[in-house]
């Protein structure tokens, strides 16, 4: 797996000219428009409890992003708060309605997720800082769509580290753990494409890492 020093836009230069990018709106319109942010990484990398330090700890105006998705609700999880539970008639209807900033099977297990425009454009609307905790394929489509979101690919720091996280996580059993390996393997192709690149040793210091570069976006 690479390795990269930490806190370093992968190309600082580029990640200037991004962020002086023509914002979707007129300023005019809209005096404080925020910023879209990514999250993403392989699974197993510690992607959410990130995301909860960040939102309870970092002062800037972040709202995470509530994907739908066909998938199970999981004991615990709350409608609306960690997804919209939708049936896949739901989904493909709101998938043709253009409803989706990007839409993905992830993980190819016939479950669908997807980041629903409205929520994000209102977000970025009123001046917040839009969170989207996607997979590698849904953050590469957004980049497309919008080059100026502010991309970070955490992972653990290597294949080994997170076929120990998996293993202790104790959610997957080996043939599942293996494939996310392969996955994993995969989105690494990716890491070039994101403006920051955060090895997550301790969920604290990642959060905080993050939090800092953001406020270089300020
Ligand atoms: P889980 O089912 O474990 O909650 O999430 C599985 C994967 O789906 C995670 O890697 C997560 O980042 C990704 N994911 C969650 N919401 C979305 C979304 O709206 N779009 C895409 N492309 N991926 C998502």
């Amino acid at each position: 797996m690479p390795r990269r020093l930490h806190s370093q836009p992968i190309d600082s230069q580029h990640a200037t000219l991004v962020n002086q990018a023509t914002e979707p709106f007129s300023p005019a319109e809209l005096p404080n428009t925020g910023h879209l942010i990514i999250l993403s990484g392989p699974s197993g990398a510690g992607k959410s409890t990130v995301v909860r330090e960040l939102l309870g700890n970092c002062p800037l105006p972040i709202e995470l992003s509530v994907s739908a998705t066909t998938r199970k609700q999981r004991v615990g999880e709350v409608e609306g708060r960690d997804y919209h539970f939708v049936t896949h008639e739901q989904f493909d209807r709101m998938r043709q309605a253009g409803e989706f900033l990007e839409c993905k099977e992830v993980f190819g297990r016939g479950d669908w997720y997807g980041t629903p425009v409205a929520q994000t454009e209102q977000g970025l609307k009123t001046g917040h800082w839009m969170l989207l905790e996607i997979d590698v394929q849904g953050a590469l489509s957004v980049m497309e769509k919008r080059p100026e979101v502010v991309s970070f690919f955490v992972h653990p720091g290597s294949l080994e580290e997170l076929a120990i996280r998996l293993r202790r996580r104790g959610t997957d059993d080996e043939q599942a753990i293996q494939r996310r390996l392969e996955v994993a393997a995969e989105e690494l192709q990716a890491l070039k494409h994101y403006k920051h690149e955060v090895i997550n040793h301790q969920v604290k210091l990642t959060a905080a890492e993050i939090c800092n570069i953001l406020h270089q976006y300020c």
